[in-house]
Parts: structure tokens; sequence; C-alpha cells
């Protein structure tokens, strides 16, 4: 195998350290600590396993939880008057609604209601318009956690050719983005795309964001590209093969996986030094 592979939970484990330090620096600094609200409708146990990791991970750096499990039959008006307090409540730096929801909670009027300043999943239409806008604020956590491992292993951005398979809002339009914005020359391709593996092989940079295990042949993989798979559990790259063609590849699991709850915590800092200026 010739590529080296990025170990993303030693990144992560990276960004979380650096996190830690500045909550306590924030802290000895007169701040309140940053403080993360979670909102969890039901019972679903995948679900109630992320929130809790989340919740576990931001206690480690320092940053309060808030942790709301509110019963699978709790009303929209209900939900909608809790994430209005957490909107209100200075302690709270950041707002999780956990998706998806029960039927009768609109999950996604109700993330629209995050207060944009609170949106630490980068996920809201005013989050989403700033990042194509190129203006500050809040990102997605997974696509920043693909740019912070490509930003730690040095990967030149300017002017590669990056090419993202996938344009879902959670993964392959802010990735692209995130790429443009480093002033990557960027294709995002999709399942109407014409010859996929003719655009990918192009790819300086290949971020494979689709969730179909092994659509992205090892054949597709330009000599010396990096190569970045956000498929998950199952990875969406032809690994053993794309590794004898790429110079740096992410592994599935321990890639890109890790990088969320990293950039979560690191956005929820953010948040809180931005409410306070
Ligand atoms: P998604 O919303 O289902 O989007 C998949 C995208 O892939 C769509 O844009 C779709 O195109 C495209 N696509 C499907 N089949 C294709 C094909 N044959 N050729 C080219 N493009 C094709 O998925 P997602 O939420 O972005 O997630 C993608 C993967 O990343 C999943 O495996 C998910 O589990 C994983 N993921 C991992 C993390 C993490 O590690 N932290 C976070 C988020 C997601 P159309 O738009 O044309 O339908």
């Amino acid at each position: 195998m010739a590529a080296t592979i990025i170990d993303g939970k030693a990144i992560a484990q990276q960004v979380r350290s650096d996190v830690a330090e500045e909550v306590a620096a924030w802290v000895r600094a007169g701040h309140a600590p940053p403080g993360l609200a979670t909102v969890l409708v039901g019972d679903d146990p995948a679900s109630a396993k992320y929130v809790a990791g989340k919740q576990r991970a931001s206690a480690e750096v320092g940053i309060e939880g808030f942790d709301h499990r509110l019963p699978a039959d709790t009303s929209h008006d209900d939900v909608e008057r809790l994430l209005r307090d957490l909107n209100e409540d200075a302690r709270v730096s950041g707002i999780l609604l956990q998706l998806p929801t029960p039927p009768q909670v609109d999950g996604a009027a109700l993330t629209e209601m995050i207060e944009p300043a609170k949106d630490v999943d980068g996920l809201t239409p005013i989050s989403a318009g700033l990042l194509a806008k190129g203006r500050p604020g809040l990102r997605p956590c997974t696509p920043q956690g693909i740019i912070e491992l490509l930003r730690r292993h040095d990967v030149t951005l300017e002017g590669a050719e990056a090419v993202v398979v996938g344009r879902s809002d959670l993964v392959g339009k802010p990735v692209a983005a995130l790429l443009l914005a480093a002033n990557a020359t960027v294709t995002t391709c999709h399942s109407r795309t014409h010859d996929l593996a003719a655009v990918c092989r192009r790819a300086d940079v290949l971020v494979a964001a689709v969730g179909k295990p092994g659509l992205v042949r090892g054949d597709w993989v330009k000599e010396g590209a990096v190569v970045i798979d956000v498929g998950s559990p199952t990875g969406d790259v032809e690994f053993e093969a794309a590794a004898e063609r790429a110079r740096l590849i992410t592994p599935v699991p321990g890639g890109v996986g890790p990088m969320t709850i990293a950039m979560l915590l690191r956005n929820t800092l953010l948040a809180a030094r931005a409410q306070w200026t």
C-alpha cells in the first residue's frame, strides 16, 4: 500500500485537547463556560447514543451540558417553547435538536428557529447562506472536520482540483463550499453525473459522501490524490485498491467519523466567544 493513512481518531483527539485548553483559558479569564444544549424527543436508541456521546465529549472539555430529553409524545409546540427558551438562555452557547423527531414534531421547521449564533450544527438556512456567501458563521461539523484533516496534513487546496461525490445539505454541499472558499477548483457530482469515473480521475482531492459502499473504485483515483471517505458505517471508497494509488487516504472507521463531535465542541466554543463580543 502506497498511501499514508489519515488517522482521524488521533486528529480528533488533538482537536478535543486544544478545545479543552481553550475552554480552560476562557474560564480562567472570568467567563462562564460554553454551554451545549441537546434536545432529544423520544427514545430512539441510536439518537440517544449520539446525544449521550455529544454530552460526554462536552463534559470532557469543560463545556457545560444541558441535556433535554422529552417523551416521544411531546407536542411540536412544547419543543418549540423549549427551543425559544434555549435561544434566550445566556448559559447556552449552542443548541442541537437531534433528528429525526417523532411525526407530530416538525424537526426541519424547528431546526430553522434555532438562533443562528447558537447553530453549532451549522445546518440552518442562515448558516448555509453565510457559508455560500463566504461570510463568517458556524460551519457544519463533518465538512469542517474534513477540512481540518486536510489542513493538519498540509494538503494544498489552492488551485487543486477537488471532486465531491454527493450533494447533501449535511455533507456534500457544505464541503464543496468550504473547498471553494479554500480556493480549490470544485466539481460536485451526484446520482445524475455522467461518467463519474472520469470526473473522479481528475481529482487531486476526492471526497466521497454517498452512502454506497465501495461505489468509488480504486482505479478512479488519480496517482498521488488525497482521498476522503465520508461513507458510514461502511466506506464509499474501495479502500485497498484506492490506497495503492492515493498519497493520503482516510480509513472507515477512524477517518472522518471521529472529527464530527470534535468540530461540534469547537463550534460550541466559537459560539460562546462570538456571543460574548
Ligand atoms: P445523502 O443525503 O443520502 O446524500 C447522498 C448523495 O450521494 C446524494 O447527493 C446522491 O445524489 C449521491 N449519490 C447517490 N448515489 C450516487 C451515485 N451512484 N453516484 C453519484 N452520486 C450518488 O447522504 P449524506 O447524508 O450526505 O451521507 C453520505 C454518507 O456519509 C453516508 O454514508 C453517511 O452515513 C455518511 N456520513 C458520515 C458522517 C460522519 O462520519 N460523521 C456524517 C454524515 C454523513 P442525488 O442528490 O442525485 O440523489
